[in-house]
């Protein structure tokens, strides 16, 4: 049985959004993260990342990139929230999604798209409503440049 449904998203109202089949314990690969592996120069000329934050592409190593914006990669359906309880993983040219706190049952599976902070960081809005909403997707080590509240524990991480 798969640990995930796809289903509405909770989060993105417009999109779908991956869900807890079961209770998942911390540490559990929950689905593998697929998609076409490219070079760097692909990344480079192609126009697809160029204008917009490529949410679904990957460092793999110095000389790969992963993008995952391909049909058959289910996981590419997973929001971001501000208070994730999943992680991107990987090893060698392999990215699965990994439980990093208890699931429960019927939760929205979700994790840090881990935007860095840039001038633009308004375009993206982060609709995820949990108590440490930041209010954009920006990762979690950047965010005290928005809200003051998060400069304390994060100033370390940047
Ligand atoms: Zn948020």
């Amino acid at each position: 049985m798969k640990l995930y449904r796809i289903k509405k998203s909770n989060i993105d109202k417009k999109g779908r959004g991956l869900y807890a089949t079961k209770d998942i314990k911390e540490g559990t690969k929950i689905i593998n993260y697929v998609g076409k592996v490219i070079t760097k120069k692909q990344t480079e000329v192609s126009e697809k990342f160029d204008n917009s934050k490529p949410i679904y592409l990957f460092n793999l190593n110095s000389r790969y990139d992963l993008d995952g914006d391909v049909p058959w990669n289910t996981a590419r359906l997973i929001n971001h929230s501000c208070s994730n309880n999943c992680d991107y993983m990987g090893k060698g040219l392999k990215l699965w999604v990994t439980a990093i706190k208890d699931i429960k049952k019927g939760e929205e599976l979700t994790c840090d798209y881990g935007f860095g902070f840039d001038v633009d960081y308004k375009q993206f809005p982060c609709k995820c409503r949990s108590k440490n909403c930041v209010g954009y997707i920006v990762r979690e080590g950047s965010r005290w440049r928005i809200n003051k509240k998060f400069k304390k524990s994060q100033r370390i991480n940047r």
